[in-house]
């Protein structure tokens, strides 16, 4: 079987020859989201190639690269259709890479190499983006697209910041776009949750408020529900200003804090991890191997993408969602 996206002329199969250490685990489940991503290293560094990425991933433990596809700007394909940067297939797609935590299952990861913070998508990078993502389209891998930092517990991570729906339209590709019904008869097995996740801009909150008098806890097969009349009936209320973390009993600190820092911020993350029984030792200010060990311990159960022993801003999230779990 070969795919619309193995035609591209400015694509090379490396999938045997990247460095690897191991081999990803096939899927599970059907890719629903094309995942983009930047790596976050200036474009035109030696180290922003797919290799270099794929060294990289090997050094944090990975089998190999964590995407599917790298495009990279530094490598230019001279196509019959202009410049093109070369896209690099570097794990197949029905392997379940890193690079989306819980998502990983059903997302195909996507890397433009740069860093979009500073970089500029150049024309011959937009159009690899635009024509990757018409193949992937064609070949019906995945039904929606999303940037790193729009997949559930990325929301703070700066991925990938160019304009990835922007480049798409850049060659005018036309999408055949399958109109959503208006209305849908639950079958065995869906939630709105699940219902949701397979469509593009109808939210698990917008089934909620169109449809009143259904409860999503006890969907009956054969139900009709508003589908396409859901889009966009819900609008977020503005929401209530936070609680300042001084009126908790175990008030956490912002920032980041690793093996090493000092301080009262560490005091409140030892005093918090040691009220849930992710005991640290003594409450010293100082963030050392007991503590460290302890943010791990906690990372394992509640954050089994990020166990690296550094509190950040998901670490913080997950402790204060804990610590109110049990009535703190
Ligand atoms: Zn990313």
């Amino acid at each position: 079987m070969s795919y619309a996206f193995q035609k591209l002329p400015q694509l090379v199969d490396h999938r045997s020859s990247i460095p690897k250490k191991g081999s990803y685990s096939r899927r599970t489940r059907k890719i629903t989201h094309r995942v983009w991503h930047h790596s976050l290293t200036k474009k035109t560094l030696g180290g922003s190639v797919a290799a270099a990425f794929a060294r990289f991933h090997i050094s944090l433990g990975w089998p190999g690269v964590g995407y599917a596809f790298i495009i990279e700007p530094q490598n230019v394909v001279k196509t019959k259709k202009g410049n093109r940067a070369r896209i690099v297939y570097a794990n197949d797609i029905n392997q379940r890479t890193y690079h989306v935590g819980n998502s990983n299952q059903f997302s195909l990861g996507i890397c433009v190499a740069g860093d979009y913070r500073s970089d500029k998508l150049d024309d011959a990078t937009k159009a690899s983006i635009a024509e990757l993502h018409a193949a992937l389209v064609a070949d019906q891998i995945g039904n929606q697209d999303k940037s790193h930092h729009e997949m559930p517990g990325y929301s703070w991570k700066a991925c990938c910041v160019y304009n990835y729906k922007e480049a798409f339209k850049l060659l005018n590709v036309s999408k055949p776009t399958a109109k959503t019904p208006a209305t849908y008869k639950i079958q065995q097995g869906d939630t709105f949750w699940g219902i949701a996740h397979n469509l593009d801009g109808i939210t698990v909150e917008d089934l909620i408020t169109a449809n009143p008098k259904v409860d999503p806890k006890k969907l009956k097969v054969s139900q009709t529900i508003n589908l396409g009349k859901a889009k966009n009936t819900f609008t977020r209320k503005p929401s209530q200003p936070k609680k300042p973390q001084s009126s908790y009993k175990y008030p956490l600190p912002s920032g980041i804090l690793r093996s090493g820092s000092r301080g009262n911020g560490v005091k409140q993350l030892q005093q918090a991890l040691n009220a849930i029984y992710f005991k640290c030792g003594s409450v010293d200010g100082i963030l050392g191997p007991k503590t460290v060990d302890a943010i791990r311990r906690f990372q394992m159960v509640y954050l089994p993408y990020e166990v690296d022993g550094v509190y950040g801003p998901n670490t913080r999230k997950k402790l204060q969602a804990v610590l109110k779990s049990k009535g703190y």
